[in-house]
């Protein structure tokens, strides 16, 4: 979600709706002010004016009469006057504004003969029709009669003044309350204003903390390279199908495939090439993948395909090969087209396991049977290569403490001149004795060693065990012959043993014709301009490269010509049956035709019986081994029985 749109939220709306709040209280709060003073303090204000008017008539009264008792019997009413005038004209101190304008003084004359000018007292004008009036009867207090009646008129002025007042305070208060609304509503403008910025800054903050937890969990959870789930969401996707898949009693297949020889698109086609394959390969797969199936990238060239609800396992083989199949189609890569193909191991809950880990693992060993078998194809797990694991297992950590503690072996079994009889060389072979007299079958842990990585170790050993031998053979005054050691085909890797053979060699001070190397056909595979001359540096040296087991793996002639070899080993399956089986006699044959056609030594390996020999013999076969001529012999057996001393 981008920014914008998480902004889209805040309208502007609210500021309005606040404004008019604010007005609309201000408003009510002026009304009601105005209607409360016009209702009730203003009648109450003209109230008290009245009363206070009254009660200043009643007064003057009090002071007139007091006056009229001072004067009885006195007609000199004059006296009075001019105090009555003081009294009655009340000006502003102020503005000098009349407050009481007029006085009106009845007088009962019968009662108070008086001079009628002399009573008429001028105190101003009292003709104001608005005025209040007040009145208050006078009497004489020595005989109690009424005198006159005091009429006071306030003027409007008086009370208009305490209203004009109030007003000015009320107008006063009025605006007090308009600035306290005004301040009240702009400081909670302006808080609202900053909440809602902080609660826009804070909105946009979890947005983008929650983009950053999504991505990291993408990138936890997913393989970057081909957006597929990773081993660990497979994982944890695998763990809830199987507890879906217990529910509804159905089956689950785990579908365990990896690419074949895909190291070599990276080493021929470049790294970016391999990644432009895999994800390809990704979205070949992904497209067989039903809904609510699984494609998960494992590591590497692994991948990982989850098929629940299966009901039986015909609908697991017919995906597997469609996923074969998918790789049957060139890979477009940037330099070239690439063809390659996979190996699927599947397991299948319940049977296989009953966890993920489980069912992985044993989807994974059936994966790699089916490597063994030749790749491009699939295998369903089996009970027995469990035991197989548990064996390889036991051989890994076994053969690693033989390989540091002196528990292995070299024997030696000659290579005799057919025409002559005569030793030419011998073939060391790796042991691996146990305390109670078995061995471990070479075959086995050899396989299991270059599975493990530690193929390295083991061929390193070979070789200098056998250059050690060697001079060992020549302290003890024998005159040597050409031993040749077994090489594989991890052997070629950057840092094996065929890239540090001269060196090893020269270490021992041994020369480059004493020790041969036997590799096999499926070095072929594996033929990359890297090892060619990597086995070119080694043949020109002088080092005897012959290919072993000939005529059982690659079949293509085409790399006599172009690997620098010296001989070839006629794999002794022929051997053994060209005596019954015409056609191994012919491949026989052909091999030793075409071997002789590229200038190599031929060797006919497995010859046991006399007639073995006298059939590669015929055949034109340079070399025999086999039991005929000796079991592989210890050291010390191997030299006092084919050793002759110098
Ligand atoms: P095998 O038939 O026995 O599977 O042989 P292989 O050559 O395919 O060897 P393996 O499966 O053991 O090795 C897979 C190689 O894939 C190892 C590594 O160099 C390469 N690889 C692993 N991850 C990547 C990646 O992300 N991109 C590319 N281009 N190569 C990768
Ligand atoms: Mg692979």
């Amino acid at each position: 979600m981008s920014k914008k749109d998480l902004l889209r939220g805040f309208s502007p709306s609210i500021d309005y709706r606040s404004m008019l709040l604010f007005i609309s209280v201000g408003l009510l709060i002026i009304g009601l002010t105005l209607w409360n003073w016009h209702y009730d303090i203003r009648p109450r204000l003209i109230n008290e004016a009245e009363s206070n008017a009254r009660v200043l008539a009643a007064s003057h009264a009090r002071a007139i009469e007091s006056q009229f008792q001072n004067v009885s019997g006195n007609t000199d009413i004059s006296l009075i006057h001019n105090s009555i005038n003081e009294m009655l004209l009340i000006n502003d101190p102020g503005t000098r504004e009349t407050l009481y304008r007029g006085i009106a003084l009845e007088v009962d004359y019968d009662v108070f003969p008086a001079d009628y000018d002399m009573v008429n007292i001028d105190v101003g004008d009292t003709n104001c029709s608005e005025c209040i009036i007040s009145e208050n009867p006078i009497f004489i207090h020595r005989t109690g009669e009424l005198a006159a009646i005091l009429k006071v008129w306030a003027n409007p002025v008086f009370y208009q003044r305490l209203v004009d007042d109030i007003i000015d305070n009320l107008a006063l208060l009025l605006l007090g309350v308009v600035v306290v609304l005004v301040l009240a509503w702009m400081t909670s403008n302006r808080l609202l204003y900053n909440l809602r910025e902080r609660e826009k800054s804070l909105t946009v903050e979890v947005a983008e903390r929650k983009a950053v937890e999504d991505r990291l969990q993408q990138i936890a959870t997913y393989d970057q390279l081909t957006n597929l789930p990773n081993r660990y969401l497979l994982q944890a996707d695998l763990k809830r199908k199987l507890q879906e898949t217990a529910r509804n009693k159905k089956m689950l297949a785990t579908l365990f495939f990896d690419i074949d020889h895909f190291k070599e698109i990276n080493d021929i086609h470049g790294h970016e090439a391999g990644d432009i394959m895999l994800r390809e390969a990704a979205q070949r797969v992904s497209d067989i993948t039903r809904n609510y199936d699984l494609l998960a990238r494992f590591g590497g060239d692994e991948f990982v395909m989850i098929m629940s609800n299966v009901t039986n396992r015909s609908d697991v083989i017919y995906v597997a090969e469609k996923i074969i199949s998918s790789f049957n189609r060139p890979f477009e890569l940037p330099d070239a087209e690439a063809t390659v193909s996979t190996s699927i191991g599947i397991s299948v809950y319940p049977e296989d396991g009953d966890d993920p880990s489980e069912l992985l693992k044993n989807a994974d060993l059936a994966m790699y049977r089916a490597k063994a078998d030749g790749r491009n194809g699939y295998q369903f797990f089996n009970a027995e290569m469990n035991l197989e694991l548990q064996y390889s297992q036991w051989v890994e950590t076994n053969l690693r403490e033989a390989l540091n503690n002196d528990g292995l072996e070299l024997h030696f079994q000659p290579q005799v001149n057919l025409d002559t009889g005569k030793i030419e060389s011998c073939e060391a072979l790796i042991r691996w004795p146990q305390g109670n007299g078995d061995q471990i079958n070479p075959v086995d842990f050899i396989r299991i060693a270059e599975r493990t990585g530690l193929i390295n170790e083991l061929s390193t050993w070979v070789l200098n065990e056998t250059c050690r031998q060697v001079n060992k053979w020549t302290d003890r005054g024998y005159k040597t012959v050409r031993v040749d050691i077994n090489l594989s085909s991890k052997d070629f890797s950057d840092k094996g043993v065929l890239y540090n053979f001269l060196q090893t060699l020269r270490r021992h001070n041994l020369q480059p014709h004493q020790i041969g190397v036997e590799i096999t056909e499926n070095i072929l595979l594996e033929s990359t301009d890297q090892v060619i001359k990597a086995l070119s540096v080694l043949h020109n040296a002088g080092v005897h490269i012959s290919i072993d087991d000939f005529g059982t793996g690659f079949s293509s002639l085409n790399y006599l010509k172009q690997l620098p070899l010296s001989g070839i080993k006629i794999d002794q399956s022929f051997v053994h049956e060209a005596p019954s089986n015409k056609d191994d006699l012919i491949i026989i044959q052909a091999i030793t035709l075409v071997g002789h056609g590229f200038g190599l030594d031929v060797v006919a390996e497995g010859v046991e019986t006399e007639w073995h020999e006298s059939l590669c013999k015929g055949v034109g076969c340079n070399t025999m081994q086999g039991n005929y001529v000796s079991e592989p012999l210890s050291a010390r057996r191997f030299a006092k029985q084919f050793l002759k001393k110098s």
